[in-house]
């Protein structure tokens, strides 16, 4: 391959074609430096000796694998008087095993491929396409700016289970450009002390923070952002709503008989759905489980009335009057968990409220990035790197769902 070929298709410059290889369809090329110089002071006084032979994965030709042979020197200078090693400046890093325009060519296929289809393809061991995606990655995830942040969202998100402890993520974005800001691991105001240091550097003007109802993450909100406008958007009471839908489930399963029990076994999901989502088949199962099991059916009414409420109410004032509404009914039922949802939801009107007055904070960004996130939980958790993963959802939102990880 000409110098000029080296360079255009390889990016590589300053070396000189010597001879070709052919391994069991492999392209091998041997090349040398042209000039030496001291890597550290670039004069030419220097002594060169030949130490090894490196051999570095390059973008194919064709259908061709095809790799760059060359000789790594050892340079004396008698200017600095030391010997240093000579460094390939066409590589990814100073140790990679492929060149930086192989590199670019994996990152602009990961949009599109699998980690395994492009160990494939390149017949590289996965984990050197996985290196190469997450030094990138590294890089651009490196400083994330929050000085024009207006309004974030902070969210808990279950990962898996790990030698029987739930292992737990949290993630803060920026709900008007849909980046993610932070994610640490765990749950609660702990996880966020990273960030509530960044955010004392940043000097950023935070306006409105969307979260669910934790006493955790309203006393941190309090004590790092005591300004900003909590909101308890829909999509984190109606999660706390069927938080508690589900305890009253179990509860009651605890407290049937045999028959009782096997039927209304396996219909957790048919309870938490909402109930335009379902078949006709299951609305009638669900109907006939209401009457049977009077407490649960209560409840499961109560849920859709909550939905209904984000459905109907106009403005901050007319939701206000339908959620209090909705606390003296729950009162009504004698369902305990029902009458907590009532005293959660009346300690923390204000922020709840606070939804209809923020334009712009959407829940349907957060219940879509949730998904996603459960999809990339799927998908990348099995590689059992946390950095990995924590880089993989930073990029979330630059990423098509359709595509493998
Ligand atoms: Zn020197």
């Amino acid at each position: 391959m000409s110098t000029s070929l080296l360079y255009h298709t390889q990016n590589i410059v300053g070396f000189q074609h010597q001879s070709y290889k052919f391994e069991k369809g492999k392209v091998i090329e041997l090349i040398n430096r042209n000039v030496f110089t001291c890597p550290k002071c670039s004069s030419h006084n220097i002594s060169v000796f030949p130490s090894r032979t490196r051999r570095i994965q390059c973008d194919k030709i064709g259908k061709k694998l095809f790799y760059i042979e060359v000789n790594i020197h050892r340079i004396y200078c008698r200017n600095c008087k030391v010997v240093s090693t000579d460094s390939l400046p066409f590589l990814s890093h100073p140790k990679s095993r492929i060149s930086s325009s192989l590199k670019r060519t994996i990152i602009e296929l990961r949009s599109e491929m699998s980690i395994s289809a492009i160990s494939k393809y390149f017949e590289l061991d996965w984990r050197i396409v996985k290196d190469c995606e997450k030094r990138y990655l590294k890089k651009k995830f490196k400083a994330i700016k929050l000085k024009n942040v207006r309004i974030i969202g902070i969210d808990e998100i279950y990962v898996t289970r790990v030698k029987g402890k739930e292992k737990y993520i949290t993630v803060v974005r920026d709900l008007e450009s849909g980046a993610v800001l932070y994610v640490g691991s765990g749950k609660g105001a702990k996880s966020l002390d990273r960030f509530g240091k960044r955010l004392r550097h940043s000097k950023c003007n935070v306006k409105a923070i969307a979260m669910d109802m934790s006493k955790a993450y309203i006393s941190w909100v309090e004590e790092n952002l005591p300004n900003a406008q909590k909101v308890f958007d829909h999509f984190h009471v109606i999660k706390l709503m069927n938080d508690k839908l589900d305890k009253i489930r179990r509860r009651t399963a605890k407290e049937i008989d045999e028959e009782q029990k096997t039927l209304l076994k396996n219909q957790r999901f048919l309870f938490l759905r909402n109930v335009e989502d379902l078949e006709p088949d299951a609305k009638q199962l669900l109907d006939n489980l209401r009457k049977v099991f009077k407490g649960l059916g209560d409840a499961s009414m109560m849920k859709e009335a909550l939905r209904s409420i984000y459905h109907m109410a106009g403005n901050a004032v007319e939701a206000e009057a339908a959620f209090k509404n909705w606390c003296s009914i729950a009162r009504q039922t004698q369902i305990k968990e029902l009458i907590d949802m009532a005293k959660t939801i009346e300690n923390n009107l204000d922020g709840i409220t606070a939804y209809w007055k923020m334009s712009g904070l959407t829940n349907a960004s957060m219940e879509g990035f949730n998904n996603k996130i459960r999809w990339l939980i799927r998908q990348a958790y099995g590689f059992r790197d946390d950095e990995y993963f924590t880089l993989k959802i930073y990029n979330l939102p630059n990423t098509k769902v359709e595509a493998n990880i």
